[in-house]
């Protein structure tokens, strides 16, 4: 019996399809499968419509990179990449992937993995997991590859463009029973579907709510409360039983007895992350029953391997009633829901709501301009000014970055850096301020023979620690034309380094062997691990401006302040006191015995102009 596919509306058809396999002889292959010469089939595309996607190939990596960001550019991107690593050199072309990923935030990519574990190592630290990332290990069947195109295409549709009237996202033959289509659309430790089969099945509600206005459903997006907890004290084999036995209690409170009728089961997300489609729904307070049904036994104490152990859920509710025409919409409204439950408590759930439209609008907008803003280079980097407290001396300057944008000049920094790492944007955003500060420093090199030892120090965020990629791009930024690695300086948090003390940990020591300096940055404000002043190779500790707010005032705050002082001497370590604000404050630091001082006493943070005039107003002051 034929493959049978539903085809509705747009199949691959425009779509642009890359191919990065180094066998240029599979090329032709790929092509022949994934856009056939052969007309549509009836009750296919639309007349006068091709039947074909554009389907591009290149050996290389790098290649692949430049024609996606250029596909970007162009506003005609590609969407859907293929990559097969077999045979390739793997480390690059992971590197090479992660590229095209953080080069375009829609891309589907599909990796063809060599076997073993080596390889999924090395995929998952250096590509990462996310839904936009699908790897596969050969052999894999022609059939296999196209449904799987189309089901990837449909997602990518799905998400950004919503389906067009009267068309639709093409769905993938899951009819047919290709094993392989089935293993790629449930999740194989519930045996429930996955994402790409929930949205399918979300798209074909959206699509029939468009013809028939009166129906109603909802998305119900669940996710268990401390989970991550069950899983690292308990093991993972005791948190798969759970997931499995979760998931049939959800699937237990959608067989009822009265109305409603449901027929899709739950879908698992990953991890502890599961959604329903609620169907056949008088109104909202239908999928709000369920909801409570389903908080009540998902709270039913569960006994596994001896352990009888409690969870609750955080529920989040996105309704029909927004008129939504695009899937993952609605999955993401139902997610913004969920994550508001956490918010107010866990245990509970919330509906989705005009508010939440709004601010969730607001967001999207946010990510958007500073996208643009990191595109453009509107970013501004200023510098502060740090003075040694024993001479007076003019020690460097903090650069730190600042967006001038008529809508978003109010927020604070560290609230758009947190959007920046969240989205990713910060390895970009971080680049362009390293290669400013050193670009700066270099000019202030020739500008100010007077002041050799001038050092700028640049921030670093939690993601940026972690990124195994970061050496090698500060030392392409270092021989660019630094020429004094030891006037650079990175201000890390505790925090970040805390998150992955090994990751982190290995970075940094690279970043030292390079001769630059390390600075540990807010010190005293999270849960510092004294352990790291000894194991990382710093330079020295910048005290937390929290600690001198009231040290003139508090002598308790002052003793605070020696101590931590005294345990930096010991680690062989320089201290900064950071947020002085008046005299009387620098004077006492200097009493402790603090290094250096930063703060609005010395001067605020201004732009490069204003911090030459700073220096030269220095200089001219200096006798001699
Ligand atoms: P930070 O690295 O601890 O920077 C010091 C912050 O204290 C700066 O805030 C600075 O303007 C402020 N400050 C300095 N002296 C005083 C003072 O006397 N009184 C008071 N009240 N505040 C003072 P800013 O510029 O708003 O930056 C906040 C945080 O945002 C920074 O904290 C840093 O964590 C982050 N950040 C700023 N620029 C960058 C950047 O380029 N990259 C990264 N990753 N993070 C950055
Ligand atoms: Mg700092
Ligand atoms: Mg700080």
């Amino acid at each position: 019996m034929p493959c049978r596919v539903r085809r509705r509306g747009a199949s691959l058809s425009g779509h642009r399809i890359l191919l990065i396999d180094g066998n240029s002889e599979s090329h032709a292959d790929y092509r022949r499968l994934l856009a056939p010469d052969a007309p549509a089939a009836p009750g296919g595309d639309g007349p006068g419509e091709s039947s074909r996607a554009a389907v591009e190939s290149t050996q290389l990596g790098s290649d692949g990179v430049n024609l996606v960001r250029e596909a970007r550019a162009s506003g005609h991107p590609f969407q859907l990449v293929f990559f097969d690593l077999n045979g390739a050199d793997l480390l690059p072309s992971l590197d090479a992937s992660r590229e095209l990923l953080n080069h375009d935030a829609d891309l589907q990519l599909v990796l063809y993995a060599p076997e073993g574990p080596e390889a999924d190592h090395h995929i998952r630290t250096r590509v990462g997991a996310s839904d936009r990332v699908l790897v596969l290990k050969k052999p894999f069947g022609s059939v296999d590859l196209v449904l799987l195109a189309r089901s990837l295409q449909a997602r990518w549709a799905d998400g950004l463009r919503g389906l067009a009237r009267g068309g639709g996202v093409e769905h993938a033959g899951y009819e047919h029973g290709a094993q392989t289509a089935a293993v790629l659309l449930h999740d194989p430790l519930t045996g429930l579907p996955n994402r790409t089969l929930f949205t399918d099945r979300l798209a074909a509600a959206i699509e029939r709510q468009e013809r028939h206005p009166e129906l109603h459903f909802a998305v119900v997006f669940i996710d268990l409360d401390r989970f991550k907890l069950i899983n690292d004290s308990l093991g993972h084999s005791v948190g798969d039983i759970l997931l499995i036995e979760v998931a049939r209690r959800i699937e237990s409170c959608l067989r009822s007895s009265d109305r409603l009728s449901y027929e899709s089961p739950p879908a698992r997300l990953g991890g502890d992350e599961f959604l329903v489609l609620l169907e056949d729904l008088r109104g909202d307070h239908d999928a709000a029953r369920v909801a409570e049904r389903m908080l009540v036994r998902v709270s039913e104490p569960y006994l596994v391997a001896g352990h009888e152990l409690r969870l609750t859920a955080s529920i989040g509710i996105a309704t029909s009633k927004r008129n939504y025409t695009v899937a993952g919409d609605m999955v993401r409204d139902a997610n913004t829901a969920m994550s508001r439950a956490k918010e107010a408590g866990r245990g509970g759930y919330v509906l989705f709501g005009e508010q939440m439209h709004r601010a969730a609008t607001a967001r999207l907008s946010l990510e958007n301009e500073l996208r643009r803003a990191v595109d453009q280079q509107q970013l501004r980097l200023y510098y502060q000014p740090i003075i040694a407290l024993a001479d007076g001396r003019l020690a460097g300057f903090e650069s730190l970055v600042r967006w001038e944008h008529p809508h978003y000049r109010a927020l604070p920094i560290s609230a758009i850096i947190a959007v920046a790492e969240e989205t990713g944007l910060i390895h970009r955003l971080g680049l362009w301020v390293l290669e400013e500060a050193c670009r700066q420093l270099t000019t202030w090199n020739t500008l100010f023979p007077e002041l050799p030892d001038i050092s700028v120090s640049v921030n670093l965020s939690r993601r940026q620690l972690i990124d195994p990629e970061l050496p090698r791009r500060v030392a392409e930024v270092i021989m660019r034309g630094l020429r004094e690695p030891r006037r650079l300086a990175f201000e890390i948090t505790e925090g970040a380094v805390l998150q992955d003390p090994d990751a982190s940990g290995d970075v940094l020591r690279a970043l030292a062997a390079m001769g630059v300096k390390l600075h540990l940055d807010d010190f005293g404000t999270g849960y510092s691990a004294i352990s790291c002043l000894h194991e990382l190779p710093l330079h020295s500790l910048k005290i937390d401006r929290m600690f001198l707010s009231k040290i003139c005032e508090q002598p308790k705050r002052a003793v605070v302040v020696e101590a931590i002082i005294a345990m930096a001497r010991a680690c062989d370590l320089e201290v900064v006191a950071e947020g002085v604000e008046t005299a009387e404050q620098a004077e006492l630091l200097r009493k402790l015995g603090c290094d250096f001082v930063q703060g609005f006493h010395v001067g605020r943070p201004v732009d490069a102009a204003t911090a030459e005039a700073f220096m030269r107003a220095r200089l001219a002051a200096t006798p001699g």
